[in-house]
């Protein structure tokens, strides 16, 4: 093993063990760790025919003193049972779920990056419907998988805040499958990304397809705001994936920060009027957001041209203080793994 755990990106290394369980007759059978990191299935699966499969991402990290913990998985459990039910697939079941993630971090541990680098290992539970399916109707044999990563930064070049658009493409979810964590999600908004990478943006920013006035989310994380009074605000909508991350830091805002919180419907015209924007999910952490662009319209954010914005660096730094073991975190959001 030699890995520059400074430099990494937010790429795929190969770790020597994976962990799967099949579904079959019904039932989830007892699961192993596996060094083989292939998977064989008919040409005909349910998942390859009609993308019937979801997954779920969440972090594993090395404390200030030396402790290997994961950071909520029960809510991974749970959010993934939500996006199984939506996609007609067995749910996995959760304490289960919670026990093959740290299974599969300590079959890895070598590859939980040391404290002081900022990087973590990433951990990918995933399941998808295997037998062949070609009439359209769900499979009835499934596998549950969770291989990790070692990753770095998702977003390239530290602090400086992403530069996005607002697209002519509608919200990239298939209507109704918006707050589930799916695979066909995401195959929906490739074309907007690569064309927003093509135009000289980081990422895109999804209005409500139905009005196309309101703040959905962004491909893979969630907005929040700050407000020129200093309250942290974050688009209300059934359509956005309900992002842990997210939950987490509204919760830090008002109990560590003592700031004022609010969910609900974002305009799109009232985002000029904002102080600070940032996305946050698993992988993004807390992004500030520097400039937004409609057709036109360009949105420059006052505090975060040039780097985080005074809120975000608190509502940043307090989070990644929690997962890091430096600053007490509330009862049951670190789970330990050695
Ligand atoms: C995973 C994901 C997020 C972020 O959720 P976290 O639980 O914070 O990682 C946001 N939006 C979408 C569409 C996602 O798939």
């Amino acid at each position: 093993m030699n890995i520059d755990w400074a430099n990494l990106g937010f790429t795929y290394i190969k770790t020597p063990y994976r962990y799967i369980s099949n579904y079959k007759d019904n039932k989830w059978d007892e699961g192993i760790l596996s060094e083989d990191d292939t998977v064989k299935i008919s040409e005909c699966a349910g998942v390859l025919q009609y993308a019937q499969t979801c997954f779920e991402g969440l972090k594993s990290y090395r404390t200030v003193n030396n402790e290997v913990v994961c950071f909520r998985p029960d809510l991974n459990a749970k959010r993934m049972a939500d996006s199984a039910k939506r996609l007609e697939m067995p749910i996995f079941p959760e304490n289960r779920f919670i026990q093959a993630v740290i299974e599969t971090i300590k079959a890895n541990i070598d590859y939980v990056p040391p404290y002081g680098y900022g990087a973590t290992l990433y951990i990918r539970p995933y399941m998808f419907g295997s037998n062949p399916v070609i009439g359209v109707k769900p499979a009835n044999e499934y596998q549950f998988r969770i291989f990790t990563t070692p990753v770095g930064p998702y977003f390239k070049g530290g602090v400086k805040p992403l530069t996005i658009r607002v697209p002519d493409f509608d919200r990239a979810a298939p209507r109704g499958t918006g707050h589930i964590k799916a695979g066909l999600n995401y195959a929906m908004s490739l074309h907007a990304i690569v064309d927003a990478h093509n135009k000289g943006f980081d990422e895109n920013m999804y209005l409500d397809p139905a009005t196309r006035t309101k703040v959905e989310e962004t491909g893979g994380a969630n907005f929040i705001f700050v407000t020129k009074d200093n309250t942290v605000v974050t688009p209300k909508s059934n359509s956005i994936l309900p992002s842990i991350t997210r939950r987490s830091l509204l919760y830090v805002a008002e109990n560590y920060l003592g700031l004022k919180t609010q969910e609900r419907e974002i305009l799109f015209d009232e985002v000029k009027e904002f102080q600070e924007c940032a996305l946050c999910g698993t992988a993004a952490v807390l992004s500030p957001v520097g400039k937004i662009v409609y057709n036109s319209e360009e949105i420059n954010l006052p505090s975060g041209m040039q780097g985080m914005g005074e809120i975000t660096k608190k509502l940043y730094d307090t989070l990644t203080g929690i997962q890091m073991g430096r600053i007490t975190p509330p009862d049951g959001w670190l789970w330990k793994v050695e």
